[in-house]
């Protein structure tokens, strides 16, 4: 049983095994992992429900994999194995999941920070709650520090300039000349979307690539299934995976820019006052530009333990860290697999780091 240190006067009788930071997918992924080794946990989550970032995302999204790839350990999504799963029901999904393994999901417990000493941690909540744990997973996510690029000129640009993450739906763009930034599946899917009701262009530095969804009939996450990419621990080789450059042709994107509808320009090189100076020269006013160019790593309650390299970047092999005994890490991008950030990627990492923590607690 957790209690809370001050109510008992002393807490190291109530020391948990582990303390996961974040209710997302990851977070939920490692507590079915811990709950099935036995161990005593709890998973602090700041919002009010475990469904991780996924209400925050554009109203529009689509999984990139179908149903069938798109399972967290030990419960199927509920849809059909061939459709994609829409934002809404990766919700209900990981709603449902936590109930199904009821598990201990503290809501509306911001971790604010954390103390390393004594041979575990003190995970500090904004709520002024204080957990004493041997190990500590951070599961909160890598998607919370959008990342804007400095260009010239942004400051007396008269338009808005937005993050993809601001991005929840068309109507508030209708008819306005917007410009989406980037080359992933985010940019296209967004440019593709607003550009049903306003005038879109794509800014690249170099052409989007596409990867057909479907390859002699079967979906692409078959292919990167059977031939082993979609795992292949590229860690063990002392290498990062490939940064995925293609975007995903979930929606006959490619047909639609090849068709103009959106555009696709090279990067412009600065802003006006009125809009983008594009690389040929040519000033144009412009009302928005989106910039979908990803995020930089946010993991500010472990400032000050020595986790973090200077830019702060966790410090980890696979998901262990390398500079604190007993700190975790899971859901981050390209941790151990290219598919680690991913729902059905990230069930691996948990199992994986959980066997590291069972080995850790019987040292
Ligand atoms: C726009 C977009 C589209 C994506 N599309 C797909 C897709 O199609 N398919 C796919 O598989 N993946 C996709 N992803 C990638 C990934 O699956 C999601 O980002 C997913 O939300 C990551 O889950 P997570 O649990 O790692 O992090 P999150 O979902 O971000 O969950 C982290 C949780 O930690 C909590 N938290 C953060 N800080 C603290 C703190 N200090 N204390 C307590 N709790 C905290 C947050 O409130 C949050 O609930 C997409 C990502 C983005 C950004």
């Amino acid at each position: 049983m957790l209690v809370r240190i001050g109510e008992v006067g002393g807490y190291m009788q109530n020391t948990l095994d582990a303390v996961v930071i974040g209710g997302g997918q990851a977070g939920l992924a490692s507590g079915y992992y811990l709950q099935k080794a036995g161990l005593n946990f709890m998973i602090l989550e700041a919002g009010n429900q475990p469904t991780g970032s996924w209400p925050q995302y554009y109203d529009s999204l689509k999984l990139f994999s179908p149903a069938r790839y798109s399972s967290l350990p030990g419960y199927p999504f509920p849809k059909a194995p061939n459709e994609y799963p829409l934002r809404d029901e990766v919700i209900t999904y990981l709603r449902q999941y936590a109930e199904k393994f009821k598990l201990p999901v503290k809501v509306n417990q911001k971790v604010e920070h954390i103390e390393v000493g004594n041979g575990g941690f003190d995970v500090i909540t904004i709520a002024g709650d204080r957990f004493r744990t041997k190990t500590l997973i951070s599961a909160s996510g890598s998607f919370h520090r959008p990342h804007l690029p400095s260009l010239p000129g942004a400051d007396s640009f008269q338009g808005r300039i937005l993050h993809s993450s601001d991005y929840k739906h068309p109507e508030s763009f209708l008819g306005k000349r917007v410009v989406v930034v980037g080359r992933g599946n985010s940019s296209v899917q967004i440019a593709v979307e607003l550009a049903n009701h306003s005038n879109v262009s794509l800014a690249v530095q170099q052409p989007v690539r596409f990867t057909p969804q479907r390859i002699l009939g079967l979906d692409l996450h078959f292919w990167l299934k059977i031939t082993g990419i979609d795992a292949f621990p590229f860690y063990r080789i002392g290498k990062e995976p490939p940064s995925p450059i293609s975007v995903f042709d979930l929606g006959g994107y490619r047909k639609k820019i090849d068709n103009g509808n959106p555009d696709q320009r090279t990067m412009f090189s600065a802003f006006s006052p009125e809009g983008v100076v594009w690389a040929n020269g040519e000033r144009e006013p412009v009302d928005i530009v989106i910039f979908a160019t990803g995020y930089r790593p946010h993991l500010p309650f472990l400032s000050g333990t020595g986790a973090l390299a200077s830019d702060s970047r966790p410090l980890h092999v696979a998901g262990v860290s390398t500079e604190v005994p007993g700190l975790y890490y899971v859901g981050l991008s390209n941790q151990r697999s290219f598919a680690s950030a991913t729902v059905r990627g990230v069930g691996p990492d948990a199992k994986y780091v959980v066997q590291n923590i069972k080995r850790f607690l019987k040292r």
